[in-house]
């Protein structure tokens, strides 16, 4: 196949765009739509400092090289924070990759693990869920301590903005399980530019939202950056598994459902953000911003009974 702009050999055919982009092409139209993004939605000022979480995957290795590439034209700096987990088998092996990519950039990363701040690696703690027969699935434990040593980190290093690898897919598959769950709070903080209460959170962006999934694997592919392609073990069986399978099937006979879905919860998501608490709490036992009485983390630690 050959490239519709170009003629030269086609890498990718975008079946929503009904056009097939050669590697040239392609890296240029993927770094346009990432800038595009970030002026459309004002996820960046000049002067800010950019903490961007990273994994050793795809995602937030194409984000990292991004941001990087273009820092100076944005007037930014940028750090990388990786979360350890402690999964065994799966970031083990993803961290050296991060490690490799950071050092390649020249980008400073902090690695902060669940073991040192929460005193249990996730591993540790599903046993602990199964054994006591919890209803808490390993990637709420996950996402709850994750998003805050995240939150932690980026206040130490004083960043200004959290920026986090969500592709066109993950939005969407966010967006359909908080409909499916009922859950309008946590659908009301989605967006590429979530809402935070100013001063109280480091403001969160996701530079990567209009750009699918596949695309950004092949990106980091042909920028031959250093990635981590495993899943995590935990990943298959959870609720996003579930949400993920369906929409993709839905996308290979509907094509554009993903786009759909995003653009669509755009329109209504200042509608939704209405229902958001407008003032917030702090956690009676560790003083972190919530609106709950107890936050979260707390609530899973008293569960798992870690002091
Ligand atoms: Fe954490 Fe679940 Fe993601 Fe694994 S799949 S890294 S457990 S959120």
């Amino acid at each position: 196949m050959q490239c519709s702009l170009c003629k030269a050999k086609a890498v990718i055919y975008r079946k929503y765009e009904g056009r097939a982009l050669c590697k040239k092409h392609f890296l240029e139209s993927v770094e346009k739509k990432f800038l595009k993004t970030i002026r459309k939605y004002e996820l960046l000022e000049r002067g800010d400092k950019v903490a961007v979480g990273i994994s050793g995957g795809k995602d937030s290795a194409t984000l990292l090289y991004l941001l990087s590439k273009f820092q100076d034209k944005l007037g930014i700096d940028v750090e990388a924070i990786l979360i350890n987990e402690g999964i065994q088998g799966y970031r083990n092996l993803t961290i050296p990759y991060a490690e490799k990519l950071a050092s390649k950039l020249k980008i400073p990363l902090h690695i902060v693990s669940f073991k040192e701040q929460i005193g249990k690696d996730l591993d540790e703690m599903v046993k602990i869920s199964q054994k006591e027969k919890l209803e808490l699935t390993p990637c709420t434990i996950c996402g709850v301590f994750r998003r805050l040593l995240l939150e932690k980190k980026a206040r130490e290093i004083k960043a200004t903005k959290l920026a986090i690898g969500h592709n066109l897919d993950d939005e969407a598959q966010s967006i359909l399980a908080n409909y499916f769950k009922g859950d309008l709070i946590r659908a009301a903080r989605l967006g590429p530019k979530p809402h935070v209460i100013e001063g109280v959170f480091v403001q969160r962006i996701k530079p990567l939202i209009d750009i699918p999934e596949k695309e950004v694997a092949l990106y980091a592919l042909l920028r031959n950056l250093p990635v981590d392609f495993a899943e995590c073990p935990y990943a298959q069986g959870s609720y996003r598994w579930d949400v993920r399978e369906l929409i993709n099937n839905f996308e290979l006979k509907h094509t554009g459902t993903k786009q759909n879905i995003v653009r669509t919860y755009e329109k209504i998501m200042p509608c939704i953000r209405e229902s958001l608490p407008k003032t917030i709490n702090r956690c009676e036992k560790c003083s972190m911003p919530t609106s709950r009485r107890i936050c979260k983390a707390c609530e899973i630690k008293e569960l798992l009974n870690i002091d």
